[in-house]
């Protein structure tokens, strides 16, 4: 239902130009909401995507590059987020970046950035998001984790601490906020297949003699009995319910969508 633009609700969404972001970012879209999408993109991906948001029944959408594995600048962008839109009602931590190695040979480096990106930017942002939200007393954390913050695969030792943390934030969250309207939750899903994936199972691909489409299905299949990638949309669908007033008592929960691959 397209909202009124002066009571729309203000949205940010960090990661929120390419896979389940943008699912999610259209989705918010489709309510009439303010948006703020985060992301690194270059101008004509900006304006493709502004002008998709504008379609969808965006009331404003500003695109904002910031690269939040910088804790000052991730900081940056909440407040400047808060400004344009003159508030936040949800922020949805949904950034994330992936490295494969054992931890024997995991460079110091992008064991860093994984942790920067995926565990500490949700925790600036959401600093600086919370004390607007308990002035208003109303307010909506979504932390998109993963089925890697509930169990481990090898050799993403550092994806995995990232986002069983992450899930262990939004449990301290949920728990400072308690007293408030506010609420804090995570997703976890199993395999969707987005920008993130699609590299990991082209190196899959390349170290086999699978097609990229056998290397999909042995990469999903090995993990998830239904044999089926989650698709962006139904991970936004649960972000949409979490953000609506249906979800208003839950708190501090992590809400799984994996084909089966946790029921194991
Ligand atoms: P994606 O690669 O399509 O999107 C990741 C987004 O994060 C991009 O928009 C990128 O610009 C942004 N980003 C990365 N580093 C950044 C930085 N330093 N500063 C600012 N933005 C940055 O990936 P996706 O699959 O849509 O993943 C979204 C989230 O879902 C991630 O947190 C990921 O861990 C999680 N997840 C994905 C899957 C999956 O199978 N795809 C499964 C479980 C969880």
């Amino acid at each position: 239902m397209t909202q009124n633009k002066q009571t729309a609700k203000k949205i940010i969404i960090t990661g929120g130009i390419s896979g389940i972001g943008l699912a999610m970012a259209r989705a918010f879209a489709g309510t009439g909401a303010h948006l703020v999408l985060g992301g690194i993109a270059d101008t004509q991906t900006v304006n493709q995507i502004s002008a998709q948001m504008d379609a969808c029944g965006a009331a404003s959408c500003v695109i904002d590059s910031t690269d939040i594995s910088d804790a000052t600048a991730a900081r940056q962008m909440a407040q400047a987020a808060i400004a344009s839109m003159g508030g936040v009602d949800v922020l949805i931590n949904n950034a994330g970046i992936q490295h494969v190695a054992p931890v024997e040979q995991f460079p110091p480096e992008r064991w860093q950035a994984v942790i920067d990106v995926n565990l500490s930017a949700p925790f600036h942002l959401s600093a600086v998001c919370l004390p607007e939200m308990r002035a208003q007393n109303s307010g909506r954390i979504i932390n998109i984790a993963s089925v890697h913050g509930q169990v481990a695969s090898a050799n993403k030792s550092a994806y995995v601490a990232a986002k069983h943390g992450l899930i262990g934030l939004t449990k301290t969250i949920a728990l400072e906020m308690a007293d408030t309207q506010v609420t804090c939750n995570a997703i976890c899903p199993g395999w969707v297949r987005t920008p993130l994936v699609e590299a990991q199972i082209e190196a899959r691909a390349a170290a086999s003699s699978d097609t990229i489409e056998e290397a999909a299905y042995h990469l999903v299949s090995e993990k998830q009995p239904t044999g089926r990638f989650m698709r962006p949309e139904q991970i936004a669908s649960m972000a949409l319910f979490l953000a609506g007033k249906d979800a208003d008592n839950v708190t501090g929960t992590a809400f799984t969508l994996d084909g089966g691959w946790t029921a194991q």
